[in-house]
């Protein structure tokens, strides 16, 4: 006796042939993309599928990302964002651009090719201050990639800022359902701001990176389809996914966090249909357990983005609670990575990291 019923085979084959026609096409219908959101059992057989096809355009290679975060001021709310305006209890820094520059120096000593400045929509940073500080950078690291992450600007902020030196914009739109957007952020933020952002990212040139949180307050199974149908829609470069991690001093803290399994299955899900994007295996995911951003690897993710900030200010940019790697130096962090990417079958690599060209782009 196998231990196995005809039903399960059965569901098992038709799991396997699901996920076949995903790594072939790229695409399924919205059922078949519910069974697989919604099935554990098949898990080992998604996440195989999906090593296989990063492997086979990406090999072994996990890029580096030396993230940045320069401010914690934010002028927005977001109910699940620990950093957000009203929350009496952040304790608020900005680093000063020689901070950010020391960061970057002791970054490219590291071997990081991608400068990622991240932070909340702080008013002091005016575009004067960002161009600035990007065509600082941008002259001192030729070879490097500059990557921002300061949130919705004007069209002409965008342009002045790529004029500037920078070249990668990541924005995660966080949901595609407009009611749900309502219940995650408050009414003077909007869905169709956001996109029209990732339009003009897009079309003035910028590598573009989205993204959402798994197990958002609210989310529903229709939700992350929706999420998965966005991002076809957009062809983003990068795709940054992690769970939603409860933070006790906002609005959302009797909500619980999203779970690993989910997201792990999310990774796995995007691999197949964006097979030649940039995904991270994101911190939110290493915060739940350390390890976890080695599963994001083996299921798919090939990218990591350790934290360069000052450890003066590390634990102050608290998205969300629990956050990893906020005692480390950026060389032991580094090494850590090091160890960790290794170990879970993967080498780190120092390119400045493009997306690989995918044949059937613009088609
Ligand atoms: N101000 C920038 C950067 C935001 S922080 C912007 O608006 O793009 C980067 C990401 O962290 C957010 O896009 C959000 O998806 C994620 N994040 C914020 N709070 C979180 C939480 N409580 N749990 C998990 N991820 C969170």
């Amino acid at each position: 006796m196998s231990g196995f019923s005809e039903k399960d085979v059965s569901a098992g084959s038709r799991g396997a042939e699901l996920i076949r026609q995903l790594a072939e096409t790229r695409t399924l219908s919205d059922a078949q993309l519910k069974t697989l959101l919604c099935t554990g059992d098949l898990d080992a057989l998604l996440f195989q599928a999906a090593d296989e096809k990063r492997r086979e355009i990406y090999g072994e290679d996990v890029y580096i990302r030396g993230l940045i975060e320069f401010t914690n001021y934010c002028r927005n709310n977001c109910y699940y964002c620990g950093i957000r305006r009203d929350n009496r209890q952040a304790e608020r820094y900005r680093l000063s651009t020689q901070d950010i520059l020391d960061c970057c120096a002791e970054g490219y000593r590291l071997g990081f090719r991608t400068f990622v400045l991240q932070g909340g929509e702080d008013p002091f940073f005016t575009d004067a201050r960002i161009c600035a500080l990007v065509s600082e950078i941008r002259q001192r690291y030729p070879d490097c990639a500059i990557t921002l992450s300061i949130g919705e600007k004007p069209r002409e902020s965008y342009q002045a800022y790529f004029d500037a030196g920078a070249n990668r914009y990541l924005l995660r739109h966080e949901t595609a359902n407009d009611r749900h957007y309502g219940m995650l952020h408050p009414d003077c933020m909007s869905l169709p701001n956001r996109k029209r952002c990732h339009r003009d990212l897009k079309e003035i040139g910028y590598q573009v990176g989205s993204g959402f949180m798994v197990g958002s307050p609210y989310q529903t199974t229709d939700n992350l389809i929706e999420d998965l149908r966005f991002l076809q829609s957009l062809q983003p470069h990068m795709i940054g996914i992690g769970p939603y991690i409860t933070h006790a001093d906002t609005p959302f803290a009797a909500f619980p966090s999203g779970s690993l399994s989910l997201t792990l299955r999310l990774i796995a899900i995007l691999r197949l249909m964006f097979p030649y994007a940039l995904i991270p295996a994101t911190t939110a995911l290493g915060t739940i357990h350390p390890q976890d951003r080695e599963l994001g690897l083996k299921a798919g993710a090939n990218v990591v983005m350790p934290n360069l900030s000052p450890v003066s200010v590390r634990r102050l940019y608290t998205l969300y609670e629990n956050k990893i790697c906020t005692g480390e130096e950026a060389a032991q962090c580094r090494g850590c990575l090091e160890r960790r990417v290794h170990a879970a079958g993967y080498r780190i690599v120092t390119a400045v990291g493009d997306a690989a060209a995918d044949p059937l782009a613009g088609r």
